[in-house]
């Protein structure tokens, strides 16, 4: 492993500044949160860095501040912290409470973990693939268990954060900080299908962090949770995840807003469902339709059509699960 250098960042706009001014002499500059992920890549040989700007140090930046219209959240805040707030609703916290390890929730931050590359075992072991600056996909012909029934193609990655679709679910958007300032994204924006850019999976543009995340106000009588569905008891990402958030009117579904992970090259919204679930009453056979529906697009590949059933069962039980809260 090469020699590094390692920039302790006060604020997020010291940490751009120094970003900016590595990058002006040449060097690779990589932003690092926790490093649960960055740094065994660049242990791995997967990721080639000059320079880490270390963010851990700015304090103001993992809090999180409510008012009367919206949550935001700063992006250094640890998962462990964020699996354990009042301040969001459950299928965040419950979400974040997913995650790896209680030994990685205490250092992994939640822009790291929307921002983490993509575990597929091609990528991560050193194949020429687009994620890795290739042209090519290991998958589409070989192992593809744990890869993507959705939105797959020229990549067939599944998105691996569990708070991302927990995010997309609450209508969050993302704040970026870059050399020209800050910018606020939808969920729709800021995430990237495979065939918009293979290489990524986010539209942070080169300098560009993501600082903090902001979460509309819900209605009253809304309720949350995320299912995950894992092919071990922990340590693991998500076989499928369900994000399912409701607003009722008793035991009328008045809104509601589903996101799956572990499925799909970015957290995938299933608006059919959504529609679908829109003035019926939250039973187990609207559950099982809604379950149904959830997978009438699936595409899978030689080697993952178990996700389908999985999915489908998923959502079903996550929607039960809210009916019995
Ligand atoms: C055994 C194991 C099990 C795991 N299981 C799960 C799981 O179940 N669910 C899940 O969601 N994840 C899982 N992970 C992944 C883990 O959650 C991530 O490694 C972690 O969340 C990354 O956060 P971090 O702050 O350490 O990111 P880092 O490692 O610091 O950074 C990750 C990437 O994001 C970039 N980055 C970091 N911060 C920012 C920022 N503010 N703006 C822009 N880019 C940034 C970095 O340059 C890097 O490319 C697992 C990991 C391991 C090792
Ligand atoms: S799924 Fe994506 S990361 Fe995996 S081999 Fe194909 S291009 Fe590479």
């Amino acid at each position: 492993m090469k020699a590094l250098t390692n920039i302790n960042a006060s604020s997020i706009l010291d940490a751009v500044t120094a970003a900016q001014q590595a990058r002006n002499n040449g060097q690779t500059v990589f932003f690092s949160g926790g490093g649960t992920d960055l740094l065994q890549q660049i242990k791995d040989g997967t990721v080639d860095a000059d320079v880490i700007i270390n963010l851990r140090n700015i304090a103001d930046s993992r809090q999180i501040v409510r008012n009367a219209t919206s949550t935001n959240i700063g992006g250094l805040i640890t998962l462990d912290e964020l699996s354990k707030s009042n301040q969001v609703s459950n299928v965040l916290t419950e979400a974040a409470a997913s995650i790896a390890t209680p030994q990685i929730r205490n250092v992994a931050t939640l822009a790291g973990n929307i921002t983490q590359r993509p575990w597929c075992w091609y990528y991560r072991n050193g194949f020429n693939c687009y994620k890795a600056g290739g042209n090519k996909c290991f998958s589409v012909t070989g192992e593809n268990q744990q890869h993507a029934i959705f939105g797959g193609g020229p990549s067939f990655i599944v998105h691996p954060s569990d708070t991302a679709p927990a995010l997309v679910a609450l209508n969050a958007s993302f704040v970026v900080t870059g050399p020209a300032g800050e910018r606020e994204l939808s969920a729709a924006d800021f995430f990237v299908l495979p065939k918009q850019n293979p290489q990524r999976e986010n539209s942070l543009v080169e300098g560009e962090l993501l600082s903090s995340i902001n979460i509309p106000e819900a209605p009253p009588n809304t309720i949350s949770g995320y299912h995950k569905v894992m092919d071990r008891e922990s340590w693991t990402h998500a076989e499928v995840s369900v994000a399912a958030v409701l607003t009722m009117d008793g035991s009328e579904i008045r809104s509601a807003a589903i996101a799956l992970g572990g499925v799909a090259t970015i957290p995938w919204k299933l608006p059919p469902v959504e529609a679908f679930l829109l003035g019926k009453q939250l039973n187990p056979s609207v559950a099982r339709e809604a379950g149904e529906l959830a997978v009438a697009d699936a595409q899978p590949l030689a080697k993952n059509g178990h996700k389908v059933t999985m999915t489908s069962a998923a959502v079903e039980y996550a929607l039960l699960s809210l009916a019995s809260a």
